[in-house]
């Protein structure tokens, strides 16, 4: 089917409006009208090629969809016409791997996963690039749609499918809970709903953010306390103090600083992916038996679990809500720190595209 959306045609160039073909929908499939996408700090790294390796372009970034149910294929089961969806960073995986049978389909060894734009997925036997949410359909197999909960507002619920389950997956598995002191380190797209859940799980929650100027919003989001980065007193008074640091930051930041702040057997959490590659003192990690390691996303039954925790929490994003033609100017914005606290287009309202 005809549909379009916007692309970058190389690394670092401006997004501009592009047709192009999505399959058919075969029997398992869902056809989502997309109503709402995020702009998650992956979009720029992917966009600007900046994890190594050849982005493919064109490409259509979009990985935080919500929208309704257009169409279904004669075998989709859980879906019909109507529904309120959402897709998040993956479309398919092997099914056949331990991770992807245990629900971690985002650490699937089988060859996947398929990610939502910038991969490649087989259809009619071809290889096909697959394409994101900054478009006006998506057709997606119906075990990697996830349902939206009736309470949650779409386009303020869609950045929780890329930065909500993103936090959400670390926080349980690390247990982040009462009596647990917990920081995120820096308040973006992924952070501020990292407070909102931590504080949720009923976590004490610190904000570790690099400037003053969103003080105001921690306490706000469910912070407990805010400190400032630049400030070295802050390494100084909370030095051993935290059980798990979740770090956000998308830029190339000293890590031991911030490791020396966790507590004996404390651990910090790598999601944020910077371009270079970070280096790590033995001795901070061994004097308190500290541990660093690193979280993806979340599968697709998590996802669904964190969706609907957000519902029975009153858990929703902070969004600017703007059009597709602003779409660069956002871009700008995030990479100056200067959302608050994500950017979500307003597919619906703002792509006009010829064909539909
Ligand atoms: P974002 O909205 O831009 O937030 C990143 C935050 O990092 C900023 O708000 C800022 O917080 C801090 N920061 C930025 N530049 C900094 C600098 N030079 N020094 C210190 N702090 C700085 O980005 P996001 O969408 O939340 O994504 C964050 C990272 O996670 C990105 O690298 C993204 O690719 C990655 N990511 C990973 C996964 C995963 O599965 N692991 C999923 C989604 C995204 P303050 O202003 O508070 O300091
Ligand atoms: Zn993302
Ligand atoms: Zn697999």
């Amino acid at each position: 089917m005809k549909v379009c959306g916007y692309a970058a045609n190389e690394p670092k160039s401006v997004l501009t409006q592009l047709s192009f073909d999505r399959r058919e929908p075969h029997d398992h499939d869902v056809v989502i009208d997309i109503h709402y996408c995020g702009i998650c700090h992956s979009d720029i790294h992917q966009v600007n090629s900046e994890w190594g390796g050849n982005g493919i372009y064109p490409m259509v970034p979009g990985h935080e969809i919500t929208g309704i149910v257009s169409e279904v294929g004669t075998k989709v089961a859980n879906y019909k016409k109507g529904d309120r969806v959402a897709v998040g960073c993956m479309v398919n995986s092997c099914r056949k791997c331990s991770p992807c049978k245990n629900g971690l389909e985002q650490y699937c060894i089988g060859g996947g996963p398929v990610l939502t734009y910038n991969d490649e997925e087989f259809i009619n036997g071809r290889k096909t690039p697959t394409h994101g949410g900054y478009s006006n359909k998506i057709v997606v197999d119906e075990n990697y749609v996830v349902s939206v909960p009736e309470s949650l507002q779409l386009d303020r619920a869609a950045p929780l499918l890329c930065a909500g389950i993103t936090l959400y997956s670390p926080l349980k598995h690390w247990k982040a809970g009462p009596g647990k002191r917990v920081a995120i380190l820096g308040l973006g797209g992924l952070g501020h709903i990292g407070v909102k859940i931590a504080h949720a799980l009923g976590a004490e929650v610190t904000v570790l953010s690099h400037s003053l100027k969103k003080q105001e919003d921690g306490k706000r989001l469910g912070a407990d306390n805010f400190c400032v980065t630049s400030d070295p007193t802050t390494f100084e008074s909370f030095k051993g103090y935290f059980d798990l640091i979740i770090n956000t930051v998308s830029a190339n930041i000293d890590l031991n600083n911030y490791l020396s702040m966790l507590a004996l057997d404390g651990a910090m959490v790598v999601v944020g992916i910077p371009e270079k590659d970070a280096s790590l003192s033995a001795p901070v990690l061994v004097t308190s038996r500290r541990s660093i390691a690193g979280s993806g996303i979340g599968g697709i039954r998590e996802t669904q679990e964190m969706l609907d925790f957000c519902s029975t929490n009153n858990i929703t994003c902070d969004i600017e809500l703007i059009p597709i033609e602003s779409v660069n100017d956002a871009y700008e914005r995030v990479i100056n720190s200067d959302v608050r606290y994500r950017f979500v287009i307003d597919i619906a309202n703002s792509l006009k595209c010829e064909d539909n």
